[in-house]
């Protein structure tokens, strides 16, 4: 950051009284610029024995496949999100079964929610920021082209517990 957002004035960076951390602050308007992680919502949309990936058509990881996912905007609930990434990336319909992972990404500012889904009809295809949508079985997963750990921590968990997916909390991963 670089420029006051509230003011457009140069922002600093350092320690500033009553914080615990070095914080962006803006000397001609007093505001404090917190930084705070974001999060990314989206689905892992299953169909009988397969889950639906899609392969992704931008950087960064193009050409990988990858769950739909994306970040969750302003006055979303985490749900709504998840099922609009799923829209718009695969043009499908789901419906949410129940919260499935998390996935913590603390160096990097992220934090991933995942959520179990059903597709509701096959009438998926590929969507924005995507060449191609499709489902795979356990074994047809291709596991060196995964996109993104979470990713590949969600369909780790899903395919090692999916007898008792529905009862289960959530799986909760990091990234180190
Ligand atoms: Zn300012």
């Amino acid at each position: 950051m670089k420029f006051c957002s509230n003011c457009g004035n140069p922002v600093k960076h350092g320690p500033v009284p009553n914080e615990d951390r070095p914080r962006y602050f803006c000397n001609h308007c007093n505001t404090i610029h917190y930084e705070n992680p974001n999060m990314i919502v989206g689905c892992l949309p299953r169909w009988e024995n397969k889950v639906l990936l899609c392969k992704r058509s931008i950087e960064p990881r193009h050409g990988k496949w990858t769950l739909p996912a994306g970040f969750l905007e302003i006055g979303e609930s985490v749900q709504a999100g998840a099922v609009r990434e799923t829209l718009e990336e695969v043009n499908a319909e789901v419906e949410i079964v129940r919260l499935f992972s998390i996935y913590n990404l603390p160096k990097w500012g992220q934090v991933y929610l995942m959520f179990l889904a059903d597709l509701s009809n096959l009438n998926f295809s590929a969507g924005k920021e995507t060449t191609e949508a499709r489902l795979f079985k356990k074994e047809e997963i291709p596991w060196d082209e995964i996109a993104f750990g979470a990713v590949t921590f969600t369909l780790k968990q899903y395919f090692e517990n999916r007898d008792n997916v529905q009862t289960t909390a959530a799986f909760i991963g990091e990234r180190r």
